[in-house]
């Protein structure tokens, strides 16, 4: 399942307005689920969706954030409104997108070069810490 291609979706209504965004598998289906069982399903457009693909879950999940985030659809709520993308963000996305591994530090967001377990901050500070046992 996780190189299984996924997809982006955009509801909109019958002005155009984006209503929601979101990723999936199956878009089909789960657009039918927002028109019948969300709230808001009667605003949606049945002819205004847009479907945009991407080769794995990951990138497709990414770009749903981004999505959100930037585009603002009336009724997603689960991602925060973050500043605007720094090159540095824009890149950590880029490695997500390619499936990079994170920083196995507690805490650290950092995306690792494929091989490596600790981003370069950590690997700094691991090889500085003093010994523990003694
Ligand atoms: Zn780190």
């Amino acid at each position: 399942m996780t190189d299984e291609r996924a997809s982006v979706y955009r509801l909109h209504d019958a002005k155009g307005a984006l209503l929601y965004v979101g990723y999936s598998v199956s878009p089909k289906e789960r657009v039918r689920f927002h028109r019948y069982s969300q709230t808001w399903g009667h605003e949606v457009d049945k002819d205004g969706t847009t479907v945009q693909w991407f080769p794995t879950m990951a990138a497709a999940a990414d770009a749903e954030v981004d999505a959100i985030r930037s585009e603002f659809p009336k009724f997603n709520k689960r991602v925060q409104r973050a500043p605007a993308a720094t090159p540095e963000r824009r890149r950590r996305q880029i490695l997500r997108s390619r499936g990079y591994p994170y920083c196995t530090e507690t805490g650290c967001k950092e995306v690792t070069l494929r091989d490596e377990r600790r981003c370069p901050e950590h690997v700094e500070t691991t090889k500085a810490a003093p010994p523990r046992e003694g």
